[in-house]
């Protein structure tokens, strides 16, 4: 495939745009090469700007579960705009998904909406800090929750020290009041807890981690975390901008039979407009601002085109909820092709999955954790994403990163991603 015009367009933004780029994962730092600039997209396919055809498995790192495209989706934000695109006051649609979204998530009653992912978890934690009266969270390693200040920060020495920021510009104040602990191991955060006696407000988390590659929390990690938090009076957040509408109606909550305090939304509930979103019960959501004394707000926040695209992608999963298997069986057959076809070529692999979530790390280690992850080979997932996207495959341009499937993608496509790997040297 020729990426020419890709990389002129490339360098041309480079000169406008921090990168070339308005977020960093989109730049192919992690694999090298251009980054494919995309003219249109339908359905399963993404068409790029040199007229190559790839079938797409980020569905824009997830919101577009039903395809790219989907015409109620689109028809719904068409028919919006032609009626204004933003008022700054209330209007009937905000409720109207607000509704839905209560009645498909279990332990909710109340949710705001907001423009992004990383606004809901920013305002999941203030709004846990003005709830409990503390400070500090912990946060996993490995575990993504936007780039807000509180969010960036990495291990110290040791999952019981203070973690230290991992991006200039975040202040060592904010740093030391998120702790870190390992993904899957308890103790690390039992230890944490122990040492911060009455000074955690909440332990947020991403139920199945997406952002390490697809992790799986094993049964007693997320009980224990659960029992945790209740015996401590500490809010436990479900960061479910990955999960949430894409493992099932009701997300991990629903799938793993775990009650969250506080949960955050982003990616599908916007239908592929920009949407975050949090909600909780009618206790805790009563302390948000006019309601209560936290404060959070947004000029564009429930905008009427977002809430229209939300409104069209919930509905259509409400009422057709088989939707969720034939997306987790169409991945589970991914995930035993590629598994023949690697298993096949002896080099060392790890394929994790759940529900419509599938990674392939290139480690003979199972992949529980960040540190697990971060063994996989890395010069092997750059010859596979390469090779793969030369056959017009187009994966996540990361080892950390799970690939989203869309039910617009057919077993056809399965099968000729399944076929493109197989004749691949890796
Ligand atoms: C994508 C993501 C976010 C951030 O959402 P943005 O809309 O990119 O700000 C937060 N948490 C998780 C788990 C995510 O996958």
């Amino acid at each position: 495939m020729i990426y020419k015009r890709s990389s002129t367009l490339f360098n041309e933004a480079k000169q406008y745009i921090p990168g070339g780029v308005n977020s960093p994962v989109r730049a192919f730092n992690a694999v090298g090469g251009t980054p494919i600039f995309v003219k249109e997209a339908k359905g399963a396919y993404l068409y790029d700007e040199d007229g190559n055809k790839l079938i797409d498995y980020i569905a824009s790192w997830g919101p577009l579960i039903l395809g790219h495209a989907h015409e109620p989706v689109i028809n719904a934000v068409i028919e919006k705009a032609k009626k204004g695109t933003s008022f700054g006051m209330p209007t009937e649609i905000e409720t109207e998904l607000a509704k839905l979204a209560v009645s498909m998530v279990p332990n909710i009653d109340k949710i705001r909406f907001v423009n992004s992912g990383t606004e809901a978890c920013m305002s999941a934690v203030r709004l846990a800090r003005g709830y409990t009266g503390k400070d500090k969270i912990i946060k996993f390693a490995g575990c993504y929750h936007g780039h807000s200040d509180s969010f960036l920060i990495q291990a110290g020495s040791g999952a019981v020290t203070f973690g230290s920021p991992n991006s200039p510009g975040v202040t060592q104040g904010t740093a030391k009041d998120t702790l870190l602990a390992n993904y899957n191991d308890l103790k690390s955060v039992e230890a944490l807890v122990a040492a911060n006696k009455n000074e955690i407000a909440a332990i947020i988390i991403e139920p199945i981690a997406g952002n390490m590659g697809c992790i799986i929390p094993s049964e007693d990690f997320i009980k224990g975390l659960r029992e945790l938090c209740t015996q401590h009076g500490i809010l436990l957040i479900f960061d479910e901008v990955m999960t949430g509408f894409r493992l099932a109606k009701g997300g991990a909550q629903e799938v793993l039979g775990i009650d969250a305090d506080i949960v955050t939304f982003g990616k599908v509930i916007g239908g592929g407009l920009p949407v975050g979103a949090f909600a909780a019960r009618k206790e805790i959501m009563g302390y948000l601002a006019p309601e209560g004394p936290v404060y959070q707000a947004g000029t564009l926040s429930g905008n009427p085109l977002a809430m229209s695209a939300g409104l069209a992608m919930l509905t259509e999963l409400n009422n057709n909820p088989d939707i969720f298997r034939s997306l987790a069986d169409k991945t589970a057959y991914l995930h035993k092709g590629l598994d023949a076809v690697l298993a096949a070529k002896n080099i060392p692999y790890q394929i994790n999955r759940f529900g419509s979530m599938i990674s392939v790390h290139f480690t003979d280690e199972p992949v529980v954790d960040f540190t697990s992850s971060a063994k996989g080979n890395n010069e092997t997932f750059k010859k596979y994403f390469h090779g793969m996207l030369a056959k017009g495959i187009y994966l996540p341009p990361s080892a950390f990163e799970s690939y989203f499937l869309n039910d617009a993608i057919s077993y056809d496509d399965l099968d000729a991603t399944i076929k493109a790997l197989k004749e691949l040297e890796l």
